[in-house]
């Protein structure tokens, strides 16, 4: 399903260029669930935007579903983007003065879909993550547990053939981290495909592959 290449970011430091990804191969395969663990600081949120379209390598490939990803036009990007992947960020951003359910209508706006379609689309989506009675909350009346749970309904109301998720149980307490964890490993036996970062061991190994990250490196971990 995705491929990285040889893949290299430098950042700029002041006056001196600092290699943060040193060469980062790997390929994820359909119905794949991924953790990346890493000590922070290790490039792991700039290796998922890079997997995600949303940042350009200095250099190296990343080919989904047999397309180079940085090959493509700006236009097609976003187009490619907003079809084929979900993306959970660690702070969840959700969008304040929009309810549970119009959040996750929200990435179905670009699409030339029948409100009314998008509104059972959503509602189905919130009976995924167990929402169904909180639609008409905003998030600042939900648990940081339901806004990640709404944050992962918007990220896959698309059906997107990747989920990508920076730290999703990033500012949970553990119980509610379990059941993130646990809605993740639902959703990955319905077949979704996962990409997902923590920092914890007890979280990587929901996953049924662990990548460590190091110094820009990255290793993929014998399971089992
Ligand atoms: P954490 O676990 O703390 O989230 P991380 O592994 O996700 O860390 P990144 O956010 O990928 O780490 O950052 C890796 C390194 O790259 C850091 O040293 C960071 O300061 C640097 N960095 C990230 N983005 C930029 C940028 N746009 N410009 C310059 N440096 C950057
Ligand atoms: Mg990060």
């Amino acid at each position: 399903l995705l491929t990285l290449e040889d893949v290299y970011k430098k950042f700029q430091d002041g006056q001196t260029e600092v290699d943060i990804l040193k060469g980062i191969s790997f390929s994820i395969h359909t119905g794949d669930f991924v953790s990346i663990i890493g000590p922070s600081g290790s490039g792991k949120s700039t290796l998922l935007t890079i997997c995600g379209g949303l940042q350009e390598p200095t250099t190296g490939k990343v080919v989904f579903k047999d397309i180079d990803l940085y090959n493509l036009s700006k236009e097609e990007l976003t187009e490619f983007r907003q079809k084929h992947i979900g993306f959970v960020f660690q702070h969840m951003h959700l969008i304040p003065y929009l309810t549970a359910l119009e959040n996750i209508m929200l990435p179905l706006v670009p699409r030339k879909i029948a409100i009314q379609e998008q509104i059972e689309r959503a509602k189905f989506m919130l009976e995924q993550v167990g929402l169904a009675d909180k639609a008409n909350r905003y998030p600042n009346q939900l648990s940081g547990g339901e806004q990640g749970r709404v944050a992962i309904a918007r990220a896959i109301v698309t059906n997107p053939s990747l989920l990508l998720a920076d730290e999703p149980t990033g500012n949970l307490d553990s119980k509610t981290s379990k059941e993130i964890m646990d809605l993740f490993a639902a959703l990955n036996k319905k077949g979704q495909t996962i990409l997902f970062i923590t920092h914890q061991l007890e979280y990587a190994s929901y996953g049924n592959r662990m990548f460590e990250m190091k110094d820009g490196a990255i290793n993929e971990a014998v399971l089992k």
